[in-house]
């Protein structure tokens, strides 16, 4: 979901922006307009995540998945220096693949045996310290798996996939290498990915990278080195201004989405094993609310009930199975109380 508000302005904008007579879908990137809107996107979000001086903020494209590439390709590795990744979900599991296709690489940890139910403590990942960076995932959004705030690990180059939890809450940006993000969960459209990255990362890039592949292109052209994804930047610019004007920070979005997680995890733990949670304790995802019921057919009545009293995109990802509510920054309370109402009920009915 996005603001409703931020999707009334930009409708009311589509056609005509204000003061400039042109659509933000045709609009040129190298307009006074678009440099103002992406100044004050990475303005906002150097205000909103407290991004410390030595850090660059880069707007690409090739969505998350781009960056399990780009990363491996732009920290130097070595057999005796590889890529270390903390694999807790489908989207590590990926990222560690990726990297694993380009260059030296190691898993730290996996999760995988106990079916991705939890992070790691975040000591002795390290390995002997040589390793060239350490990859971890912030949230997984298939298993809802998240480390706990100030609970990941402490590397020189610590590198984080933070796609589905950004903007979601603070992060302290120095304890990161790179962080990085696709914008679709809580920052704006698919179509522009957010990559924060420290500037000694930046400059041990190896040369002779295709150029699009390269965080030094982005960063030597303010990210504009070719046609960026305008309107999907213009969007995440009014999320970020909103973030900041409206909700007043990253500390108040993130007490609104623990107290929308919790009405979940409480009704969970409170129906006597009907639901039953997929992360442990600790490890539970603010974002991404996982569980099962007893049986799969009780799941697919549990869906179909949902579905019809307007409770809908609850289906568990294809490869784990059960059942997901995605609560990203922008559903209401609301929403999640009228799932909860619903999820008693149902428990009432068939437990
Ligand atoms: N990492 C995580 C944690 C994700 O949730 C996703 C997408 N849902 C991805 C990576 C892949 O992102 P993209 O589709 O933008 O490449």
């Amino acid at each position: 979901m996005l603001p409703t508000a931020v999707l009334d302005e930009a409708r009311r904008d589509l056609v005509s922006l204000p003061g400039v007579g042109i659509s933000p879908l045709e609009i040129s990137h190298r307009s006074d307009w678009f440099d103002r809107v992406i100044g004050e996107a990475e303005a906002d979000l150097r205000a909103l995540l407290a991004i410390p001086d030595g850090y660059r903020v880069l707007f690409t494209q090739g969505g998350a998945t781009m960056q399990f590439s780009m990363l491996a390709l732009n920290v130097p590795r070595s057999t005796n220096r590889p890529g270390a990744y903390v694999v807790t979900g489908a989207w590590g599991a990926k990222a560690y693949a990726e990297a694993a296709r380009l260059g030296p690489t190691v898993v730290r940890w996996d999760g995988r045996d106990d079916g991705y139910i939890r992070v790691p403590d975040g000591g002795g990942l390290t390995g002997d310290g040589t390793d060239a960076y350490l990859h971890i995932t912030a949230n997984e959004t298939i298993q809802g798996v998240e480390w706990p705030s100030g609970g990941e690990p402490d590397a020189p180059a610590l590198i984080c996939d933070t796609s589905s939890d950004f903007l979601s809450r603070p992060i302290q940006v120095g304890r990161y290498g790179l962080l990085y993000a696709g914008a679709q969960k809580n920052a704006g459209p698919a179509g522009v990915t957010v990559a924060i990255v420290r500037e000694d990362i930046l400059a041990q890039a190896p040369d002779g990278l295709p150029l699009m592949l390269d965080y030094r292109t982005y960063a030597d052209h303010g990210s504009l080195y070719n046609t960026p994804p305008v309107f999907a930047i213009y969007v995440l610019s009014l999320v970020t201004r909103r973030l900041r004007e409206e909700v007043g920070g990253l500390a108040e979005q993130a007490t609104r989405n623990r107290a929308k997680a919790e009405l979940l995890y409480d009704l969970i733990d409170g129906s006597e094993g009907f639901y039953r949670g997929h992360a442990v304790t600790g490890s539970r995802s603010l974002m991404n609310v996982t569980w099962r019921l007893p049986t799969e057919d009780l799941e697919g009545r549990f869906l179909d009930a949902a579905a019809a009293e307007g409770l809908v995109e609850l289906r568990g990802h294809r490869s784990v199975g059960g059942i997901r509510a995605s609560i990203y920054n922008a559903m209401p309370l609301e929403g999640v109380q009228a799932l909860a109402a619903f999820m008693r009920g149902f428990a009432d009915r068939n437990g």
